[in-house]
């Protein structure tokens, strides 16, 4: 018989750990998951640690940190390792992972539930056991698991606010999925280490997010800097449209002349922002600004949050956004 594989089970709160208290849901350690602790045990080795105890909205940069940390800390006694999480932020910690443990050397799986795991009809189990399948898989990186499909944490979001589907890979294909025949990894979807890992946490916590509105005061930009803002991730329509007329551009142009990194993503959740393909887009480029491409929103903050975090220059973020570190993002073949 092949030795049982040995699994961490980190708790951080959520729904998943949470139980009715005087004003609705409130997170608990992992006794409220005991039940399931110990039909998991029945196939693996699970050693449980309860590193917090959050609803996920308060999720920071300082707790993705503390989770990364503990990760590296404990790999090398693990065969995998999966993160108990709220699903409200799950897509944000699941991505500011992937960056903190550059080429990470085991599986790291965040799941959770949209439902208690004391409800009968709760989604957990099934979550959980997922979660537990692709962290014995041997498979190295960072995932997110959710209705028996995993998928790259730093591709993971949210699209649900009830529903049991509640996240989806966005632009890249599931890193696995559960049928008949159980789980089956998809092993191009996954990107291999190509060194050892390592821990890099800093982050910053200077990133705008700005979602575009038509007739967006150009003013905004101005306020951002002054508020010390070093970075801002621009939701743009479409293929990247941003409204330059009435002086949004002159805004933007400031704003990366003062040091600002401005990265473009798209509203839409599906395929890619191209700047190249529209005038106003061009203008941007030549400005300086960066392409997001395809990459989720909460991938492109978290990169630049962890980009400034590490001590980069405005050019040095520019050229790690040009390259895809985790998977996160789709660059063009040169040809
Ligand atoms: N508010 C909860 C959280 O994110 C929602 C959930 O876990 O589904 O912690």
């Amino acid at each position: 018989m092949l030795p049982r594989k040995r699994i961490l089970l980190l708790t951080t709160g959520g729904t998943i750990a949470s139980v009715p208290g005087g004003q609705g849901l409130e997170p608990k350690d992992s006794a409220v998951l005991d039940r399931e602790i110990r039909y998991l045990r029945n196939y693996y080795d699970v050693i449980v640690e309860d590193l917090m105890c959050l609803d996920s909205s308060n999720i920071r940069p300082v707790e993705w940190q503390k989770m990364a940390r503990r990760i590296f800390e404990s790999r090398q006694d693990y065969d995998g390792i999966v993160v108990s999480h709220g699903t409200d932020t799950m897509a944000y910690s699941a991505s500011a992972v992937s960056f903190m443990l550059q080429d990470i050397d085991l599986p790291v799986v965040f799941t959770g539930s949209q439902l208690p795991l004391w409800e009968l009809l709760s989604d957990g189990p099934d979550n959980l056991r997922t979660s537990f399948a692709m962290a014995a898989s041997g498979r190295p990186g960072v995932f997110l698991c959710f209705d028996r499909k995993v998928m790259l944490g730093c591709r993971a979001v949210k699209v649900r606010a009830s529903g049991f589907s509640a996240f989806q890979s966005i632009n890249a294909h599931y890193a696995a999925t559960v049928s008949s025949l159980g789980l089956t990894v998809d092993d191009r979807v996954i990107p291999r280490p190509k060194g050892p890992a390592m821990l890099l946490p800093e982050i910053s916590s200077d990133v705008f997010l700005l979602k575009l509105t038509p007739g967006l005061s150009p003013r905004i930009f101005d306020m951002l800097s002054d508020m010390g803002y070093r970075g801002i991730v621009i939701e743009a329509f479409g293929l990247g449209g941003i409204n330059v007329m009435h002086q949004g551009l002159s805004g933007i142009r400031q704003a990366v002349e003062k040091g600002i990194s401005v990265v473009v993503t798209t509203q839409c959740l599906y395929d890619s922002a191209d700047l190249q393909v529209y005038q106003v887009g061009n203008k941007l480029l030549e400005m300086g600004v960066i392409q997001g491409r395809d990459m989720t929103t909460e991938a492109a903050m978290v990169k630049l949050m962890w980009a400034i975090g590490q001590g980069l220059s405005q050019e040095e973020i520019a050229r790690l956004f040009a390259r895809n570190l985790r998977g996160e993002i789709t660059l063009q073949e040169k040809g």
